[in-house]
């Protein structure tokens, strides 16, 4: 290679960004190329869509914009679709326009993974991105006043939540502190509101400590939500959902939570996945090729029973951080870090004030695990943007 390697990075999450932002900080001028693609022109704080999904918040917090994040006169920027990668050509085939790169970094996140349940694709709604959020803010008000048009029609005031894993945990939360002020809002009798989660597991938030699972659900159930666990949903229609049980839930709103599976772009390049998600090796790599790092939702890291991660923003930014390093190593021709998993524990919000959390050895709830969450968040935003984009987000 006589001319500079060219980097291209595809996706601006947790994965992308964190690399890009690496990158910049630690490679020399004219050692390589950067190109980071996303199909906005913002990064997103996905472990705040909950609020913005429930209208808590404005979409407008979890927003940054990426030029906020990156030095233009290190790391090129280009807002566009990719729709191909094609690597035994080392090329990637965007919506306008197509890149060559010598060294690729897949970030492109996850999308919903439905089981082949009926309907569900179709007619659920997803907490995905700032714009699928933005879509379930305005449809749960239309559904008020949906109702207050058409009085009979209770079922729009009824709200499907499929799934109690973390997601739909933490939208919960918030979609009970919500509420109450749109029933206010539109003169809606609270009474008529109903709240159901339904999760096919045993238990929400599974592999979570039951002590601080059972402090959740007893929480949301005060505050009216009403359990259905062990009931898997059999089908998905315009106006509701059908369970294995044969019970037939009439809901104005289905949101949908219960699965990930990897970005179909990787799959459709050849690479072999499961559920859309390609297992790399300890340098992160594909099996295929050396050239190729997967980060982040896209990507399984197995633990040492031989089981996935789970995905989380944690898991994707420590992936980041081994990632720009092996890049620069491999330019360098020094040696790579191989990748392992530092579980520095999991906070769930339960609304504003209230979560959950497991940090290190301890078991937090209530307002100091809320804080924690909060650290948490202020952590990451130092992490990308330093103490200004602190000031300015500081949630
Ligand atoms: P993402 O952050 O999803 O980013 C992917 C990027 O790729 C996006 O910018 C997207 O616009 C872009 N993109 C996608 N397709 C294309 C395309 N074709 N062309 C161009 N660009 C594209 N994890 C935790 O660790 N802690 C939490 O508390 C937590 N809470 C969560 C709460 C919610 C509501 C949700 C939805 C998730 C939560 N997670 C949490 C999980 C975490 O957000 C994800 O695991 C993480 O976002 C994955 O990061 P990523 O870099 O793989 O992809």
């Amino acid at each position: 290679m006589s001319r500079i390697p060219r980097i291209v990075i595809l996706g601006a999450g947790y994965g992308g960004v964190v690399t890009a932002i690496r990158l910049q900080k630690h490679l020399n001028y004219n050692e390589a190329d950067v190109t980071l693609v996303n199909k906005h022109d913002y990064h997103y704080i996905t472990t705040h869509l909950h609020m913005p999904a429930a209208g808590t918040v404005s979409p407008e917090t979890a927003r940054i914009d990426i030029s906020k994040l990156i030095d233009e006169f290190k790391i090129d920027f280009v807002k566009s679709t990719v729709a191909q990668i094609r690597p035994q050509d080392k090329k990637v085939i965007m919506e306008d326009s197509t890149l060559s790169y010598d060294y690729l970094v897949v970030g492109l996140g996850g999308e919903p993974e439905t089981f082949g349940i009926p309907g569900l694709k179709e007619h659920s709604l997803n907490i995905r991105s700032l714009n699928s959020v933005r879509y379930i803010r305005e449809h749960i008000e239309f559904q008020f006043a949906k109702y207050k048009q058409e009085p009979h029609r209770t079922d729009y005031l009824t709200f499907v939540v499929g799934g109690a894993g973390f997601t739909g945990i933490e939208f919960l939360g918030e979609l009970v502190n919500r509420l109450p002020k749109l029933c206010k809002e539109f003169d809606v009798d609270p009474t008529l509101v109903k709240i159901i989660n339904v999760e096919a597991a045993p238990t929400a938030l599974p592999g979570f400590d039951p002590e601080l699972v059972e402090y959740a659900t007893d929480l949301l159930t005060s505050k009216g939500v009403i359990f259905k666990l062990a009931t898997p949903i059999k089908e998905c229609r315009e106006d509701g959902v059908i369970l294995a049980n044969g019970e037939v839930i009439k809901a104005g709103t289905v949101i949908w939570t219960g699965g990930i599976r990897g970005n179909r772009l990787l799959e459709d390049a050849g690479f072999e996945t499961t559920r859309g998600r390609v297992i790399v090796d300890s340098h992160l790599r594909t099996k295929e090729y050396e050239n190729v790092y997967v980060l982040g939702d896209c990507s399984i890291v197995l633990n040492e029973q031989g089981k996935p991660y789970p995905t989380t923003a944690q898991i994707s930014i420590q992936q980041a951080e081994i990632c720009s390093h092996n890049l620069i190593a491999t330019i360098r021709n020094t040696p790579l870090k191989t990748f392992s998993f530092t579980n520095k524990g999991m906070v769930a919000s339960l609304g504003r004030g209230d979560a959950i959390g497991v940090v290190g050895k301890h078991k937090v709830k209530g307002f100091t695990a809320a804080m924690m969450k909060r650290a948490i968040d202020v952590r990451y935003l130092y992490m990308i943007g330093g103490i200004p984009l602190v000031i300015k987000k500081g949630f």
